[in-house]
């Protein structure tokens, strides 16, 4: 899922690779692509221009951060609103002081209402919180049914007086009885139609001013995108919602109905729906979502993980080092630390984007690597390591560096060479050329 709103996004920040910083200008196409990408995901339009001038803000006012390239904060931006827009936090299921907590269910018929009805029930079990389901959707007979064989699935009890009762009554009863029977929440199954409808939001209402619900959820399918605007403002102005179900996420729907919600009921998504089975619930957090929307890998990790570790003086004279070829081991090694700080070189890895492919076996390869590197560099004395032309010419400085560290001679020839190619790529780079990236293999 979500895959179109991920390759717009990539292509986005594609266009701001290069640049040194986020500009008014090199940031309309970015948010252009941010827009056009939204809008497929069949988010509602309203939501999507708030959404992008908001991100336009908070990126031009953002402060440049060393080691951090501007489309990597760009989507870091942009995660951030997103996560904003969908609720910062997830938001558990209300727990009423004294029982039962009642939950009533809302929506239109085939959004996975009675589905999301039993799996609510099963989740709230597993966290020890006993359950009743009421069926009150006396239009479908089948509806009915369909309640009763999800609950002896799931051996819930459910309540339901037949088809000829008024559903107002079947929920007040089913209240009633949970009461009675100490249940601790009682899920209010109601009738659904296939379009929004008077009667039905006035049966709903009523039921609601009488049974005076801790929750009310609108259950929405993620498949109807830009629809999900509608009626959630629609429930939400004639029903007042508490929050929402997000059902069929595991379809190919395109995610843009997760972003309307809370943006415009200013309740949050609670679960998703994620298959067919009683078990496919699970509870919505914004900032999975945000990444999943994305797609990005975990970038954003990087980016905050960069922004605690990086000292900006630090990099910007190291920037300097670089661009005068004054990059030394002493450096080398520095940067190799502030590369253990950041966890491991493959967990690293896997956080840029393109290359979580690297196999297990090349990452060993090079964090062996620069194992090795890091010890023969520890042999060295700190004029060799301050300039490294000191060991290529000379034999017997070599062969020391090869005796303390364990290596053989030819190895620390390889190891300075290799850095000097590295630097002098590194000097190009500076100077904008470039000369493809350097592989794995370097020192
Ligand atoms: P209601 O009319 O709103 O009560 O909808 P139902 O609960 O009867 O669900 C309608 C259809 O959607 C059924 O075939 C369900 O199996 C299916 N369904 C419900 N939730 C999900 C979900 O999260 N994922 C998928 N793939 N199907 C779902």
């Amino acid at each position: 899922m979500f895959d179109a709103l991920a390759d717009r996004l990539e292509s986005a920040w594609k266009k701001l690779r290069g640049q040194d910083k986020i500009s008014e200008a090199n940031i309309k196409e970015a948010l252009r692509e941010v827009r056009r990408a939204l809008l497929e995901a069949d988010a509602n339009l309203q939501v999507v221009k708030e959404f992008v001038s908001e991100v336009e803000k908070k990126a031009l006012g953002a402060e440049v951060i060393a080691g951090v390239r501007p489309d990597q904060q760009f989507i870091k931006i942009v995660h951030d609103e997103l996560v904003e827009v969908m609720g910062e936090a997830n938001v558990p299921l209300a727990h009423a002081d004294t029982a039962p907590t009642i939950v009533l269910m809302a929506g239109l018929q085939g959004t996975g209402k009675t589905t999301a009805s039993a799996k609510l029930a099963l989740h709230l079990r597993k966290l020890e919180r006993s359950c009743m389901l009421v069926a009150t959707d006396v239009y479908r007979p089948a509806a009915i049914d369909q309640l009763l064989a999800l609950g002896q699935q799931i051996n819930i009890p459910v309540f339901e007086m037949g088809s000829d009762a008024d559903p107002v009554e079947i929920a007040r009863q089913g209240v009633e009885r949970a009461r009675a029977e100490g249940v601790d929440t009682v899920i209010i199954d109601t009738a659904g139609r296939l379009q929004i409808d008077q009667d039905m939001m006035a049966e709903l209402a009523r039921i609601k001013e009488t049974v005076q619900p801790n929750e009310t959820l609108l259950v929405v399918d993620a498949m109807t995108g830009q629809e999900a605007a509608t009626l959630t403002r629609t429930f939400h102005d004639q029903i007042g919602i508490t929050g929402a179900i997000l059902t069929k996420m595991d379809g190919d729907s395109r995610g843009g109905a997760a972003l309307s919600v809370r943006q415009i009921s200013g309740q949050p998504i609670k679960f998703i729906g994620v298959g067919e089975k009683v078990e496919a619930l699970q509870p919505f957090y914004p900032d999975r979502m945000a990444s999943r929307i994305l797609g990005m890998g975990d970038v954003l990790t990087l980016v905050e993980k960069a922004q605690e570790e990086v000292d900006l003086a630090d990099a910007e004279k190291m920037q300097e080092k670089i661009l005068t070829a004054k990059f030394d081991f002493t450096d080398f090694l520095k940067q190799m630390r502030l590369l253990k700080n950041m966890g491991s070189l493959g967990g690293l890895l896997k956080m840029i984007p393109g290359m979580g492919k690297i196999s297990g076996e090349q990452l060993e390869q090079g964090e062996a690597q620069l194992k090795r590197a890091e010890s023969m560099i520890n042999s060295m004395t700190m004029e060799e390591r301050r300039d490294p032309d000191l060991l290529s010419g000379s034999p017997s400085r070599r062969r020391r560096v090869a005796r303390g560290s364990g290596y053989t001679e030819s190895d620390v020839g390889k190891l300075v060479s290799d850095f000097q190619r590295m630097r002098s790529m590194m000097q190009q780079m500076g100077q904008g050329n470039f000369p493809g990236m350097p592989g794995m293999g370097m020192p």
